[in-house]
């Protein structure tokens, strides 16, 4: 049984709402649509399901990359001898309430930002051009017109690679020019928890 097999075996018997496509064209998951196709691309629809999904590949020594939009990715034309693990629509949602924003990791930054506005909510305009997810943008604390996602971010939901969920606060998060400590230790983003414009007048505010 080849790797790509028994990943969707796996899936199969225990992930109902996983979704997995066989030799996908990675064009269709990148912005410069650009590269040849990856063996197995899995687009996990919850976060304990991801969670099973990552030990059982760890377990298995599988190899894997985490992708969100694909906006700051190029593929090779070779393609991807590797199970792609997408956390896109499938795990996206994002809720307010009181005056708390908490996003998953697949929002797009955009529609995060909008939300945001619709519910007067400050500190989140910088974004509102940025192609990607959240997850993507915490990762590199993606930013613009002055202003960074390091500037908004409270804490994040985390799985790490050895298969924990944790939380980690920005403290922890090395987060500078365009770099963060999750481009080192392997940390999956999952959710920004709690996030808020710390010079709204000393007010609590969302994003
Ligand atoms: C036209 C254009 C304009 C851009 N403008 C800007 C800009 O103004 N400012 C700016 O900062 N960036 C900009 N970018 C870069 C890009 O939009 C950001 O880097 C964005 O945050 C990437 O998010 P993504 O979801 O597309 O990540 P992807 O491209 O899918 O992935 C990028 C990296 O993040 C990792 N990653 C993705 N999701 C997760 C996750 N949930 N957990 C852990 N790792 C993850 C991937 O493994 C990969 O290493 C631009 C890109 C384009 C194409």
């Amino acid at each position: 049984m080849s790797y790509s097999e028994k990943v969707v075996y796996f899936i199969q018997m225990n992930l109902s709402e996983t979704v997995f496509y066989f030799n996908e064209d990675m064009k269709k998951h990148t912005t410069f649509q650009t590269g040849g196709n990856a063996d197995l691309l899995v687009e996990p629809g919850t976060i304990p399901e991801l969670q099973k999904l990552i030990n059982y590949i760890s377990k298995e020594n599988i190899p894997y990359m985490i992708i969100g939009q694909g906006s700051n990715i190029i593929v090779s034309d070779k393609g991807l001898r590797q199970v792609v693990i997408k956390i896109g629509k499938r795990l996206s949602r994002c809720t307010i309430e009181n005056e708390k924003l908490e996003a998953e990791a697949g929002a797009l930054l955009a529609d995060v930002a909008k939300e945001a506005q619709e519910n007067s909510l400050s500190g989140l305009e910088f974004a509102s051009g940025i192609p990607g997810s959240i997850g993507g943008g915490v990762f590199m604390n993606a930013g613009a017109y002055g202003g960074e996602i390091k500037d908004v971010l409270q804490e994040i939901l985390v799985l790490t690679a050895g298969g924990e969920l944790l939380i980690r606060k920005i403290s922890e998060l090395e987060l500078g020019y365009r770099t963060s400590m999750m481009q080192t230790n392997g940390d999956i983003v999952l959710r920004a928890e709690h996030c808020k414009a710390p010079w709204y007048k000393g007010k609590y505010r969302g994003i």
